[in-house]
């Protein structure tokens, strides 16, 4: 696919890595609309760079239903949509201190499976319904995550990731029968205000591992959005953009 001109819907891109992939799609010649929650960060992301954005939380059905509605009826049908919004709560499964078991709550496992994985069933959803009705042989790529290997302190998070990768290889068997393309990446640590969290000397032992030596950029994460949306051979696999590390 061409991105020249496509329409191009990002969650989560008030911020992070969404931000930058609505930047580089505009730079290349695309319509990049980003959904996230926070009203001010997607007005000051209208400000800097004249981008267009709404108020829309990927965990609520209704939520996310009107907004693939209304997005249609302004601009006509996503050819593209970006699977971004994402979110950690870390903390180990269960642990003992002090003879006494602290678990990780329930509450931070639901919180990460609202945003990581029920959001992107949603918007994947909405988004297709809309392709397939306006017969718009799209790309839907989904952000997944090292971490989908299973990683210390995020059973939460590690259990999105993988399951979006199942999800990435599901929908793209479903949806070719109407040229709908589906493909995924899965960075490592990249330089954003989520890995920003993680304390210091945590992170000093991260990049250690990291054969490369430093944390990935933004900008090379957007790369590979690029290279999914333009390789019309791809689909149904997740692309590893980790700097050589593994979990
Ligand atoms: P950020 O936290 O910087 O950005 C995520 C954005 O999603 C934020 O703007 C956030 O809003 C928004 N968001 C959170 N909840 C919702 C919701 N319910 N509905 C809509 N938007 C929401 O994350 P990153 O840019 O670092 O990560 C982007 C994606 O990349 C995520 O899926 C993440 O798991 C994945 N990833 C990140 C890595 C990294 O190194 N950073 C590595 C591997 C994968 P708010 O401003 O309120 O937080």
């Amino acid at each position: 696919m061409d991105i020249a001109g496509k329409k191009i819907v990002i969650t989560g891109g008030g911020r992070g890595m969404g931000k930058q992939f609505a930047l580089s799609m505009k730079e290349l010649g695309a319509k990049p609309f980003v959904v996230d929650v926070i009203q001010e960060n997607l007005d000051a992301l209208k400000k800097e760079t004249g981008i267009d954005g709404r108020v829309v939380d990927v965990t609520s059905e209704a939520s996310v239903v009107s907004f693939f509605e209304e997005y249609v009826k302004d601009h006509g049908a996503p050819d593209v949509l970006v699977n971004n919004a994402g979110i950690t709560s870390d903390g180990l499964f269960c642990r003992e201190k002090e003879k006494e078991i602290l678990k990780m709550s329930f509450d931070a496992w639901q919180k990460v499976i609202g945003v990581n994985l029920t959001g992107v069933f949603l918007c994947g959803r909405e988004a297709a319904g809309q392709m397939i009705k306006a017969g718009v042989k799209g790309v839907i790529v989904n952000i997944s995550s090292i971490s989908r290997a299973g990683n210390l302190g995020q059973t939460n998070y590690s259990a999105t990731k993988s399951a979006v990768d199942a999800m990435t290889v599901t929908w793209a068997k479903e949806l070719s029968r109407y040229g709908i393309r589906v493909g995924a990446i899965a960075p490592g640590y990249i330089n954003t205000e989520m890995v920003a969290k993680i304390r210091q000397d945590v992170l000093d032992k991260i990049i250690k591992q990291i054969p490369v030596g430093r944390l990935g950029d933004m900008k090379e994460i957007a790369l590979a959005v690029r290279f999914i949306i333009e390789n019309d051979f791809f689909t149904g696999r997740v692309i590893e953009v980790d700097g050589g590390m593994r979990i």
